[in-house]
C-alpha cells in the first residue's frame, strides 16, 4: 500500500510521522474518511467542507488547498487501485517539542493520505443480516462535531460493544437519549414511518452519509423528524439503521440483543442503502 505523507508517495512501511508529531502526542489532529465506489470517490465536497469546520475549530491552518488535497485523495486512490474502498485523510498541527501550547512559530501541520480496499460482498452480506447495537453511556467531550482523531472513548466503546455481541456502540447521553453510534450516526424509523435522527447541534458528528440521506430523505417527500429519541422509542421502533461513509446505510435488527421490528433489516433501511448514492456527488478516480 501506498500512502502520501508531508509531499511524498511511499510504501506503508517507509512511511511515518515523527515522533514529535502532535498527532502521536496529543492527537491534535482533524480527519476525514470518504467512499470509493465503484472507482470513484464519494462527496469529497461535503467532506472537505466538514474538514473546513474542524480546521477552524481548532485554530489549525490548511495543509494546502482544496484543489491540491482533493488532487491527493485521487492520487492516493489511483496507486492502490482502489475501486471499492475508502480514502482516509488526517491533519496534524505538526512536529514539535513536546508542549501544550500551539508550536511557535508555526510548524508545518502534517498531512497524511491513505486509503484502501473493502471487501463490498462482505459488507453487502452484512448489511443483508443487520447488525446488533449496545448501548454505552456517552463519555466523551463536548466537542465531538469536531472530527478529531481522539477516539479513545469510542474505541473503547466499540470494543465493549463487540464483547457483549454488538457490531457498533449506541451512545446515551445523561438524559437517556441517544447521541450516535461509536463511528456512526443513529436512526429510527418509528411505528408511524417517519424517520428520526437526532439534530446536528446537539452532541453528535455531522455525519456526511448523514447529510446526503437527508437529501435522499428529502427529495423522496418522505416523513422526518430532527429530534433526539430515547433507547425504550429505539426498542419500539419498526426500523432502525447506523449511517457513516464506512457503513453506508446499515440496518440495526437488534439493540442490547432485544430485536427491532420484525428483526431483520426493514424495507425502509433496505431501500434508502440501495438509492443513497443517487444523490452522492462523485470525482472519478484516474
Ligand atoms: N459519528 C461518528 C462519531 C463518527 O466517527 C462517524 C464516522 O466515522 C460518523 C458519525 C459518520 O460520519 P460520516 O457519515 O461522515 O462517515
Amino acid at each position: 500500500r501506498i500512502a502520501y505523507v508531508n509531499g511524498r508517495y511511499l510504501p506503508h512501511a517507509a512511511a511515518g510521522l515523527s515522533i514529535d508529531d502532535r498527532a502521536v502526542l496529543f492527537a491534535d489532529s482533524v480527519y476525514e474518511v470518504c467512499e470509493v465506489k465503484a472507482g470513484r470517490i464519494v462527496d469529497v465536497r461535503l467532506h472537505l467542507d466538514r474538514l473546513a469546520r474542524s480546521l477552524a475549530a481548532i485554530g489549525m491552518p490548511w495543509p494546502l488547498g482544496r484543489p491540491a488535497l482533493a488532487r491527493i485523495l485521487v492520487e492516493v486512490a489511483a496507486r492502490n487501485r482502489v475501486r471499492d474502498g475508502l480514502v482516509y485523510l488526517q491533519v496534524s498541527r505538526g512536529a514539535a517539542r513536546r508542549d501544550f501550547y500551539f508550536p511557535a512559530p508555526d510548524v508545518a501541520p502534517s498531512l497524511v493520505v491513505t486509503a484502501r480496499s473493502v471487501d463490498r460482498a462482505a459488507a453487502e452480506a452484512v448489511a443483508a443480516e443487520g447488525i446488533n447495537v449496545v448501548t454505552m453511556p456517552d463519555n466523551r467531550w463536548e466537542r465531538v462535531d469536531i472530527k478529531t482523531t481522539g477516539l479513545l472513548p469510542n474505541v473503547l466503546a466499540k470494543e465493549a460493544a463487540r464483547s457483549r455481541g454488538g457490531r457498533e456502540a449506541w451512545f446515551v447521553d445523561a438524559d437517556g437519549l441517544i447521541t450516535e453510534g461509536g463511528s456512526s450516526n443513529a436512526w429510527i424509523v418509528t411505528q408511524a414511518g417517519v424517520v428520526r435522527t437526532r439534530p446536528a447541534e446537539q452532541g453528535i458528528l455531522r455525519g456526511v452519509t448523514r447529510t446526503t440521506l437527508l437529501k435522499l430523505i428529502e427529495e423522496e417527500g418522505l416523513a422526518l423528524e430532527e429530534r433526539p429519541f430515547n433507547v425504550d422509542e429505539a426498542y419500539a421502533a419498526k426500523e432502525a439503521f447506523n449511517t457513516a461513509a464506512t457503513a453506508l446505510v446499515m440496518p440495526v435488527v437488534r439493540i442490547n440483543g432485544r430485536p427491532i421490528g420484525a428483526g431483520r433489516p426493514g424495507p425502509l433501511a433496505t431501500r434508502l442503502r440501495r438509492d443513497i448514492h443517487d444523490v452522492a456527488e462523485f470525482t472519478d478516480i484516474h
